[in-house]
């Protein structure tokens, strides 16, 4: 291989992760958004994951983070290896964008879908080489989870399911291939934890501390899901549940409202200093 650059697309929580972890194993990073102070923004937390995998890493860690270029033109997509697309989870806004990477790409590129619930079938269906198109469902924080969901379209060639897992080998992570199916295995079965978890909140059953403790002191896990909802950031859930609900068809999805109204808050976990808990 020795086309090493990378085009990561959405500079929010996963963008930032995603090209954190391909610069720091040598890859070229042209991380893209929409907006000058949002790839600011990204670049200053990107150094603050660098500071911080330093820190708790027990082997020195490079910075490499001066392998990540940033850019708002989304031409700069062109001769890339693999596109990593994160943006919001919205089914309207990625329609949208790909449908513009549409005219852009080339059957040379590779275009992984960081999605929660999207199916890859609904966006392979806009591209040209439909073939070159899978998921890649990467775990929060991209350095700290080094096994993540990789999902078959309909069209995925054998190829593209074999260059990701290369890939993904490339910089330190396994990958568990699942078939295509709206919120794949994690976010079918997560979302609705975390939804019934809100609403038992709402419903005044226990505590935000006690709702995570039953989950962690009696089932052992290491995080509770109001926790989780936190730090994948309450409007990625909120687009989730919407999300799955359209594409699923199952009113099971619906929001709690008090997820709702955390989000009209602007109250939306880690990445604004509060969600169920402070920061
Ligand atoms: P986020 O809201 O933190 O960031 C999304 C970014 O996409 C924003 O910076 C926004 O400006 C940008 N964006 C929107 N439209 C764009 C466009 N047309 N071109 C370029 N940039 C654009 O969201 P996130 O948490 O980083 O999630 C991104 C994707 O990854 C979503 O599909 C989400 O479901 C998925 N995901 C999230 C998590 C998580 O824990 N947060 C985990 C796995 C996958």
């Amino acid at each position: 291989m020795t086309n090493k650059k990378i085009a990561v697309i959405g500079a929010g929580v996963m963008g930032q992760g995603v090209s954190y972890q391909f610069a720091k194993y040598g890859f070229d990073v042209m991380l893209i958004d929409t907006d000058e102070t949002i790839l600011n923004n990204a670049s200053k937390e990107i150094k603050k994951i660098y500071r911080i995998d330093s820190m708790i890493s027990s082997n020195p860690v490079v910075n490499n983070t001066h392998n990540i270029q940033y850019s708002t033109n989304l031409a700069e997509i062109g001769n890339s290896y693999f596109i990593i697309e994160n943006i919001t989870e919205n089914i309207e806004l990625k329609k949208k964008l790909y449908l513009e990477m549409s005219l852009l790409i080339t059957a040379d590129t590779y275009i992984a879908v960081n999605t929660s619930c999207v199916s890859i079938e609904l966006i392979s269906s806009l591209m040209p080489y439909p073939e070159k198109i899978l998921g890649i469902h990467f775990m929060n924080p991209v350095h700290l989870k080094n096994t993540v969901e990789v999902i078959k379209g309909k069209n995925s060639s054998d190829s593209t399911m074999e260059s990701a897992m290369n890939l993904l080998k490339m910089v330190n992570i396994a990958g568990i291939i699942v078939n295509d199916s709206p919120g794949f295995v994690s976010n079918r079965i997560l979302m609705l934890t975390i939804n019934e978890a809100i609403l038992t909140l709402q419903e005044g059953v226990a505590t935000v501390e006690n709702i995570d403790n039953i989950h962690k002191k009696c089932f052992g896990h290491k995080m509770g899901p109001l926790e989780t909802a936190d730090l994948i950031g309450l409007d990625t859930i909120l687009n989730s549940l919407v999300v799955l609900k359209e594409l699923r068809h199952d009113q099971k999805y619906t929001p709690a409202s008090l997820l709702v109204e955390k989000v009209n808050q602007n109250k939306l976990g880690r990445k604004t200093e509060e969600g169920f808990y402070k920061y």
